[in-house]
């Protein structure tokens, strides 16, 4: 008798194990990845199959010694009541699973929920009269087509038969589905009842695909392959290294460092060419917000109908069609965003991740995995390679590049079109202030989008914005006060008119004049997209000349779904326009017509009191000039900043990424940041402010004493203080930053303090490991 290893699914810390059941004889569809039901405490509850093997000695002495009951099972040990699903993952799944649940410190039911299709799973709910199982909210869907039969030669429908006749020459075209019959001919079941007892047609079922062009039915045709330009030498070496990883069957990792038209993608699907053609699936990552039409119609034209596409915009229907498409093995090609490194695809050949260094391949909920790092762990399992594409790579991926011998780095620096990078100018706030202007377009902007609206050509600008944290900067001089400790920038908070470190807790008044230069011009920093929008229109009003389209794209222009989409439209089809927005219009922007890229604030990003910020300010400026220019015309990329000197802005500027490394380095390792150290950041966060104080308080005396116990050397915790988003949505918060050598088992560590915990039904407390941001 087998047993079987079964993850409840109850996603809660305590239940945080597989518990074992017995398989009954004959359960014969009981494979892991399935769903199942199970007794549990008094109840039955729905569960996954994590593993199904023969008893070990130690449970078959257990075993022995117990009775047998009538059925054969041991009478402590329960059986599993009953398969309610196919299976939704392998070995190999459930084993990611439990590295997830193990490396992220998260509930192992909520690892395992990635593995399966939304809304694909049925559950356990309490009804009036108990638990009853609910059948899942999503399924296949068959849809009836109707075609003409072997009997349809010799079958003459009599004269006043007109519906079996005009449903005959309709067929004779090719086959359609009962439901465009009945919306042509009104109600069919009958004529078409009396054709197939003639034996003149049949009527088959199809698997439906929602979400496809016009809702067609799912055919296993191929499209002509779009045509294959012939490779750049970067490109072929960046393919030969990717081909060299993929056959060493060794998990290993090729960064594809190419700035933006360098032809990435191009190398991305040469390399699937080859893995596809072996037999063996390929998951392509793109972050969300590049997900449009245009990226899949590239993955499609290559791959025709092998391409499955995964994303939180579809429906769960449509999802789950896709999803059922993987795991039949008829997709091999999956392109999707972050969760769709979980798809069941067979055989897994290729992991490509785009836009590597994006935060968004971070889960901001548990499991709070980094996609990245999944990646690297699933590639080695399954004997498969990874690519990691960018123009700008995290430093994360530059330092495994350097320093991992399985990790192989190619440059593409060239655009593949053969047209040069734009220029940058870096436009000195502080000195424009100082000569007079008090605007927020410097005269080099104003004179630059003149020029360009006067040749009808377009302008991007963008308005760093980061809402919720705020600094003060001067004016004069671009002077931000920072932490003596930390050396990040302090924050303002208007209570009280005080500046507080996010780290250390160092605070103090905010001082009525600029301590470096005097000037009373000491200010909360930032404007909003509505204010910036109105002096823009202002200034083309004032130009007098010409007249642009203002396109604003911000959190409130894009709530609505496809507006997003509608806007970028709008803006693409105006004859001149001005694009406005926030960070979210540095991507996925490709318009040929565009020859002026301006970012108004470079300051924002780079004074956010987080380690990573200078890291980000350079990416973003490396990001936005990638989309200057990208045609015939040549295009121009202007920086206004209050730091004009900062090392991210002005190597950004130079594209000198070595300069921008050497100085990020330096001072990651002297302040112990990543890739230095791993951080590890406990948030709690609750309704009051002193419920959240002492919880915090009590977990970092809980972890003091379980690093002291696990003898942590070169460990680093440092005590609760208010997260720079002190306040969010009502709930007060705090965290903190715990420090770890690189090649520490963090989640080994801090487990029994998190899986042991009382829950404190007022303040939740939640562990993030690798995280993103401090903030
Ligand atoms: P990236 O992904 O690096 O931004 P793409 O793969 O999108 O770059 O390529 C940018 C443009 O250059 C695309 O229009 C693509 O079709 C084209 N392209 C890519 N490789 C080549 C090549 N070897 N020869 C000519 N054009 C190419
Ligand atoms: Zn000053
Ligand atoms: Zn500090």
């Amino acid at each position: 008798m087998n047993i079987a290893r079964i993850v409840l699914d109850i996603p809660t810390q305590a239940l945080d194990e597989a518990y074992t059941y017995a398989v009954p004889e004959g359960m014969d569809d009981l494979a892991v990845g399935c769903a199942v039901v199970v007794p549990f405490g008094g109840r039955r509850a729905v569960g996954f199959v994590m593993e199904v093997r023969e008893p070990d000695e130690r449970e078959a002495r257990l075993f022995a010694g117990d009775q047998l009951t009538l059925s054969g099972i041991p009478s402590k040990m329960k059986p599993v009541e009953r398969v309610v699903s196919k299976s939704f993952f392998d070995a190999d799944g459930a084993a990611c699973a439990a590295f997830l649940a193990e490396r992220y410190l998260a509930p192992l039911s909520s690892c395992v929920r990635l593995f399966t299709p939304p809304g694909g799973v049925p559950r356990m709910v309490r009804g009036r009269n108990g638990w009853r199982l609910e059948e899942p909210a999503t399924k296949e869907v068959d849809v009836r087509w109707v075609r003409l039969a072997s009997g349809a030669a010799s079958f003459t429908p009599r004269k006043s038969a007109v519906k079996q006749i005009a449903i005959l020459q309709a067929l004779a075209a090719g086959e359609l589905r009962v439901s465009d019959l009945t919306a042509e001919y009104g109600a069919v079941s009958s004529t078409l009842n009396s054709l197939v007892k003639h034996g003149a047609i049949e009527i088959f079922e199809r698997r439906s695909l929602r979400g496809t062009p016009q809702g067609a039915e799912y055919a296993a045709t191929t499209l002509a392959p779009a045509a294959r330009p012939q490779l750049t030498c970067g490109q072929q070496e960046a393919v030969a290294a990717i081909d060299a990883a993929y056959r060493a069957h060794a998990g290993g990792c090729v960064v594809v460092d190419g700035v933006t038209g360098s032809g990435k993608t191009e190398v991305y699907l040469r390399a699937i060419e080859t893995c596809v053609r072996e037999g063996r699936s390929a998951i392509v990552l793109v972050p969300e917000i590049s997900l449009t039409p245009q990226t899949v119609a590239r993955f499609r034209g290559r791959f025709g109908d092998m391409v499955a596409v995964l994303h939180s915009r579809m429906s769960a229907g449509e999802r789950f069609d896709q999803w059922d498409l993987i795991r039949s093995g008829t997709a091999r090609v999956v392109v999707g965003a972050r969760s769709a490194l979980f798809a069941p695809v067979r055989d897994l050949g290729l992991v490509v991740i785009d836009e590597e260094h994006e935060g968004s391949y971070k889960q901001d909920q548990a499991p709070r995995y980094v996609a990245r790092d999944v990646a690297a762990w699933m590639v080695a399992r399954r004997g498969a390679a990874l690519v990691l594409g960018s123009a700008t790579p995290s430093i994360e991926t530059l330092y495994r590049a350097r320093h991992d011998p399985s990790c192989t780095l190619v440059r593409l620096p060239q655009r593949a079109n053969g047209k040069p990078m734009p220029q940058i100018t870096v436009v000195d706030m502080a000195r424009e202030f100082s000569n007079g202007s008090r605007r927020m377009f410097s005269r080099t902007l104003s004179e630059a989008l003149h020029e360009i609206l006067r040749a009808r050509h377009k302008a991007v600008l963008m308005l760093n914005q980061r809402g919720f944290a705020s600094f003060v900067l001067c004016r004069a001089c671009g002077f931000v006060p920072t932490c003596p400790n930390c050396s990040t920038s302090l924050t303002y908070h208007e209570q009280g008119n005080w500046l507080v470190c996010h780290h250390c807790g160092y605070r103090r008044h905010t001082p009525p004049v600029c301590p470096e230069c005097g000037s009373p011009y000491l200010k909360k920093f930032g404007a909003g997209t509505q204010r910036v929008e109105a002096e823009l229109v202002g200034l083309i009003a004032e130009f007098g000349d010409v007249a642009a389209e203002v396109v604003r794209m911000d959190a409130d222009t894009t709530s609505r779904k496809g507006a997003h989409e509608a806007l970028l439209e709008k803006f693409g089809s105006a004859e001149t326009a001005v694009l406005l927005g926030t960070q979210m219009i540095a991507k996925g922007l490709d318009f040929d017509d565009v020859t002026l890229v301006g970012v108004i604030n470079a300051d924002t990003q780079l004074r956010l009191p987080d380690f990573r910020s200078g890291e980000r300010t350079f990416d973003l400026i490396e990001q936005v000039a990638g989309r200057a220019g990208r045609a015939d015309l040549p295009g121009r990329v202007i920086v206004q900043t209050y730091s004009a000197d900062a090392v991210p802005i002005r190597a950004a500027a130079r594209y000198d990424r070595e300069a921008f490394l050497a100085n990020e380095l330096e001072k990651r390792k002297a302040l112990g940041y990543p890739p230095y150290v791993r951080l590890a950041d406990v948030l709690v966060w609750g309704k009051r402010e002193d419920q959240v104080q002492e919880e915090a308080r009590s977990v970092y005396a809980a972890l003091r004493a379980r690093l002291a116990e696990a003898g942590s050397q070169g460990w680093l915790m440092l005590p609760p203080v208010p997260c720079v988003l002190s306040r969010l949505r009502g709930y007060f918060r705090y965290h903190i930053t715990i420090k770890a050598p690189l090649e520490a088992d963090i989640g080994g560590v801090l487990a029994t303090v998190f899986r042991s915990r009382k829950t404190n039904p007022y303040v939740n407390v939640a562990v993030d490991v690798d995280p993103q941001s401090l903030l």
